[in-house]
């Protein structure tokens, strides 16, 4: 991956908006009258996040952590550590974690055990996109919007080395021919 990487539409806004409606639908019917508390992952999830609860009509809490693994690269080192933590309380809530992708599973899995220790009501995980082809450890997801294919995923809050966050489809970086 270089500067010469051009994003091709994988799946196009209009796909995703209605995915995200989809969601949107399922989670309204579980989470209705509970006052979740739903916990974004930064910083790849913010824009799926807000799109998500501009159609939940209910109460519920809105927080975000942001996590980061130890060593550079595209690679999930596996050893996870939470940069900015929680200022709500967890406990006896009903979480919603909002992912934008499940990889290697590892950085989820981290978080879901972090929080699991908190003692929530209920504890679920809603997931942009799922990568399953390199999981490592296993994930459920409760709520997903897309599976994809292993190659490297950008655009709708999805970043490579801090571009390509702001485009309105989810894309695969590909290599230009040159
Ligand atoms: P995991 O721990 O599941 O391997 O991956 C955790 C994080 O790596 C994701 O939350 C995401 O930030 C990043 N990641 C994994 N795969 C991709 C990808 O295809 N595209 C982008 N932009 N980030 C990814
Ligand atoms: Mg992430």
């Amino acid at each position: 991956m270089d500067s010469q990487s051009k994003p091709r539409i994988l799946f196009s806004r209009g796909e995703v908006e209605a995915t995200v409606r989809r969601l949107a639908t399922e989670i309204r019917q579980d989470y209705q009258g509970k006052n979740p508390l739903l916990l974004g992952i930064l910083k790849g999830s913010f824009m799926f996040m807000a799109d998500l609860i501009r159609l939940l009509d209910f109460p519920l809490e809105v927080e975000f952590v942001r996590l980061s693994s130890y060593g550079g690269g595209r690679e999930s080192s596996g050893k996870i550590k939470v940069v900015q933590g929680l200022r709500s309380e967890v406990r006896g809530r009903d979480v919603l974690v909002i992912e934008d992708i499940v990889d290697t599973g590892l950085t989820i899995a981290f978080l879901l055990d972090y929080l699991r220790k908190k003692k929530p009501a209920s504890l679920k995980l809603c997931s942009l996109t799922d990568k399953p082809s390199r999981r490592q450890v296993p994930v459920t997801i409760d709520y997903l919007g897309f599976t994809v294919p292993d190659k490297f995923i950008v655009g709708y809050g999805l970043d490579w080395d801090e571009k390509f966050r702001y485009l309105p489809d989810i894309c695969v970086l590909e290599q230009e021919n040159r």
